[in-house]
């Protein structure tokens, strides 16, 4: 089989039913995949090192054992977006839940996406943004940030005056390159875009400011600035696959529509809104990995790596003398595994590590040091 056309091929397989072409705009796609390589310390997925409060997951398995299975789940999620809400002090109707951000992304653009609309994104940051878009069929602008990662806003006032964007992707803290935009800017571009501006908070509790207050200091901006987070990170829950968005409620009526129906579990609502009961460990997480985030950072500045400011929980750094790839094979002979962005728009030579435990990081700065000697 041909994996990327899509198309039965060769010798065998020849008298077998000719299958449908994939559509042609999807076929130069590549999906977007990490590496699951088996190795001790995995740094290369942005999780969080830490399993959720033993709390939680007792007070998870007594829901569970209560769960009617032969029924359907709460297609409108009440209690977890009511619980959502009232922690971001916003309505109930200004939330929308799924399986993952990837999927609230993906009912965001597929309400307002679509052959004939845009949308506008400024790279380096989350190549999702863009695959689905295209995956969507929406055209997709791309601008640049400055050689600092930070937000040009003439560039984003030139991309938007050129596209009339339906959406504006921000990533703040932005995914690969660690750096929040201010307040300041995404104020300043919530003012030039023509649609939507939706900030992908994925790290939002690893920095210090969120759109979230935007919104709440202003009704226009809270018309149209949309925030989406996701339990995957801050609240160790990736294997639940949840996230959210926080915006006017006509949008999440538009997120609805195109949802399946009962498409997120009550096995995933439950842990969500129980999860929310643990903020105080959470937040301790949070303070263990921006802890151990700025020994990394001390660290990556006595090595042969140009590196940058992090928001987030995962640094980026260039390395110098050496090959990015030569590097990253270095690393997984030593059982540590970091992603490689090097061929990701703009960050020619780069790779992305995880703040794990002290121990896995002790680990990591130990390879790179042997690497980079
Ligand atoms: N947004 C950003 C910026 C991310 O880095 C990720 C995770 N890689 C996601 C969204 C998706 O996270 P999830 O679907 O697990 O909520």
């Amino acid at each position: 089989m041909d994996a990327v056309a899509g198309r039965a091929t060769g010798g065998d397989d020849d008298a077998r039913p000719t299958l449908p072409d994939v559509r042609p705009d999807l076929v130069a796609l590549e999906g977007y995949h990490s590496a699951q390589v088996d190795v001790d310390v995995r740094l290369n997925t942005n999780e969080s090192p830490l399993p959720p409060p033993v709390g939680w997951q007792e007070a998870l398995a007594d829901a569970v054992a209560g769960i009617a299975f032969n029924r359907y789940p709460d297609r409108e999620a009440t209690e977890l977006k009511r619980a959502l809400a009232t922690s971001h002090g916003v309505g109930a109707d200004e939330v929308f839940c799924a399986n993952g951000s990837n999927e609230v992304l993906q009912c965001l653009l597929l309400a307002y996406g679509g052959p004939g609309r845009s949308v506008a994104l400024f790279e380096p940051t989350y190549t999702l943004h863009g695959q689905i878009a295209r995956v969507t069929g929406t055209a997709v602008a791309a601008g640049p940030r400055r050689a600092d990662f930070s937000l040009d806003l003439d560039a984003v006032a030139r991309v938007v005056d050129g596209a009339r964007p339906v959406l504006t992707f921000l990533c703040s803290p932005n995914n690969p390159t660690g750096r929040a935009d201010t307040p300041e800017e995404i104020a300043a571009v919530a003012a030039l875009v023509p649609g939507l501006l939706v900030v992908d908070e994925a790290y939002g509790q690893f920095a210090p400011a969120s759109a979230l207050d935007l919104r709440r200091d202003d009704p226009d901006t809270a018309r149209r600035v949309v925030v989406v987070r996701t339990f995957s990170k801050t609240w160790s829950m990736a294997a639940a696959r949840l996230g959210y968005l926080v915006a006017d409620p006509e949008v999440v009526r538009a997120c609805e529509l195109v949802a399946l129906p009962y498409h997120l579990d009550t096995v995933t609502q439950l842990a969500g809104r129980l999860a929310l009961d643990f903020a105080d460990e959470m937040n301790a997480r949070v303070a263990l990995v921006a802890e151990e985030r700025g020994r990394i950072a001390a660290a990556l500045g006595e090595l042969p790596v140009e590196t940058w400011r992090s928001d987030a929980n995962f640094l980026l750094f260039r390395p110098t003398v050496r090959e990015a790839a030569g590097v990253w094979t270095d690393l997984v002979s030593a059982s540590v595994l970091v992603r490689d962005c090097s061929r990701w728009p703009g960050l020619a030579g780069c790779l992305r590590v995880t703040v794990g435990l002290p121990e896995e990081n002790d680990r990591f700065l130990a390879a790179l040091t042997e690497s980079l000697r």
